[in-house]
């Protein structure tokens, strides 16, 4: 086992990842950048070292300063959290190249899944069903003339694409090619990589996605579903396990895909593979994200498996210690993204120090965050504060504390959208679970 780890990575993964190292008994490296000083990660660490300015162009995106700071503490492996630069292949390269573990799949692995439209065309010769759609578009007469095979709607998306950025709908042809110069700009601007692929707009659906696990020695198990169709703007807010409208059969189905995949691509590590499911049954390939997910901890409350924990004794050359039958799922839980974000004045971003702070409790109740009073939140990063889980028997139950804890929860001096996620608990649509990925569209703005 490693007996020092470096967590590129900051707020609430970085200390989610810290816990676990303690835990197992081993040193914790942070790095912070300049806004983050005061930091909770940058204190809770065992060592910590200042990588660069507030930007994350400048410190968490910045692979030199990272591996200059593994190579620095002698940390034997990097944990890169989600985000920056988790699923960058050539950091995982760097790494290897510095004879520090990376905890992650391979790089070639990663290589394959982060390019989407290369991911598509991996799962389909895996067997795997894909949405229906194109390989990357040259220009747009080459998307008008796939278009039209495919039919409207459809989406436009980035091949280097994440957390919900470089999508466009396009309801009909005239609108194509606006579609496409917006597609593809805004994913060079996000990505650096314009390169657009198509798919049909499938709707209504529900996205479910599979957890994975592997290990060196070509074991690999799934730890069942998520429901992430709650979303605004392509972006999870809410996530629960199991998905209350999944037959058992389709479960089955999924599961074996899942493991399938993993298997053809030689999966080491944690990994999700997302899917769409129109609820007749049927379900498509839509990415595979290479790295731990923000809502991980919903299928750690029903599996019992900690999944940061396995994530580094793989990495470590462990072996996974059970099989797929071995798992066993018990309860609901739920899962709320805390977003310092004003849900009632078109989601504008908010700022600032936090004046007072209670986190609910009980039994059950989880709260990851990285805040604490008195901590004033850094304008440069994400807008996610916290995030709220409960695991109970039932999914009635469940939605009870759940809605219990946000009641409970206060963070004084910057608006966050608990309000907005009681409202969506308390929906029919929430409650009947039949909620689809388009739900929550009358709210955007
Ligand atoms: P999840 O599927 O785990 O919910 P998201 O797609 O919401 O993942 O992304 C997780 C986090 O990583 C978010 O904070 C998001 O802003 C960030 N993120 C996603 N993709 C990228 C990317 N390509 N570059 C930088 N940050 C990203
Ligand atoms: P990202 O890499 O940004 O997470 P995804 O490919 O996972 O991008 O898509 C983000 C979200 O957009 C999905 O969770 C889903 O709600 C929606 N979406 C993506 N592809 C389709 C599709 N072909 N049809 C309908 N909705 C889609
Ligand atoms: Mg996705």
């Amino acid at each position: 086992m490693f007996s020092k780890i470096l967590i590129a990575n900051r707020g609430e993964i970085a200390i989610r990842v810290i816990r676990a190292c303690k835990e197992m008994g081993i040193s914790t490296v942070a790095v912070f950048s300049e806004a983050d000083r005061e930091a909770l990660h940058t204190n809770l660490a065992d060592e910590s070292y200042c990588i660069g300015g507030s930007q994350s162009k400048d410190s968490y995106l910045n692979m030199s300063a990272v591996i200059s700071a593994a190579v620095a503490s002698k940390a034997e492996a990097v944990h890169p959290g989600y985000g920056f630069l988790s699923e960058n292949a050539e950091f995982a390269k760097l790494c290897r190249e510095n004879n520090i573990v990376f905890i992650g799949p391979d790089y070639s692995v990663i290589t394959k899944m982060g390019d989407k439209d290369m991911a598509r065309r991996t799962m389909k010769k895996a067997g795997v069903p894909v949405i229906p759609g194109c390989d990357l578009v040259d220009g747009v007469e080459h998307a008008k003339k796939e278009a039209a095979r495919i039919g409207f709607p459809l989406l436009i998306k980035a091949r280097s694409g994440g957390g919900g950025r470089g999508i466009r709908l396009v309801n009909e042809a005239g609108e194509l090619e606006k579609a496409y110069n917006a597609a593809t700009a805004e994913a060079k601007a996000a990505f650096g990589d314009g390169a657009v692929y198509m798919e049909k707009y499938l709707f209504p659906v529900k996205h479910i996605e599979m957890q994975l696990l592997g290990d060196n020695f070509g074991n690999v198990v799934c730890l069942g579903e998520r429901d992430c169709s709650t979303q605004r703007k392509n972006q999870k807010l809410i996530e629960e396990s199991p998905a209350a409208i999944i037959t058992d059969d389709v479960r089955k189905k999924m599961i074996e895909a899942t493991v399938k995949a993993g298997k053809a691509v030689g999966y080491q590590g944690a990994g999700t593979i997302e899917y769409l499911y129109d609820k007749t049954g049927n379900f498509y390939f839509m990415e595979m994200n290479t790295r731990l997910q923000v809502e991980h901890p919903v299928t750690e409350m029903v599996t019992g498996i900690d999944l940061v924990k396995w994530q580094i004794r793989t990495a470590a050359g462990l072996k996974l210690d059970f099989v797929q039958e071995d798992i066993e799922f018990s309860g609901h839980a739920i899962e709320c993204r805390i977003n310092a974000e004003d849900p009632y004045q078109g989601f504008r971003p908010s700022g600032g120090k936090i004046q007072m702070l209670h986190i609910p409790g009980g039994p059950q109740v989880r709260f990851d965050t990285a805040v604490y009073q008195n901590y004033t939140i850094p304008p440069f990063y994400d807008s996610m504060i916290g995030k709220l889980i409960v695991h109970a028997k039932t999914r009635d139950e469940a939605i009870r504390k759940m809605k219990a804890a946000l009641c409970e929860l206060i963070i004084e001096g910057v608006v966050h959208n608990a309000p907005f996620q009681l409202e969506i608990l308390s929906a029919e649509e929430f409650v009947n679970s039949t909620y689809t990925t388009n739900s929550l569209r009358t709210v955007d703005s």
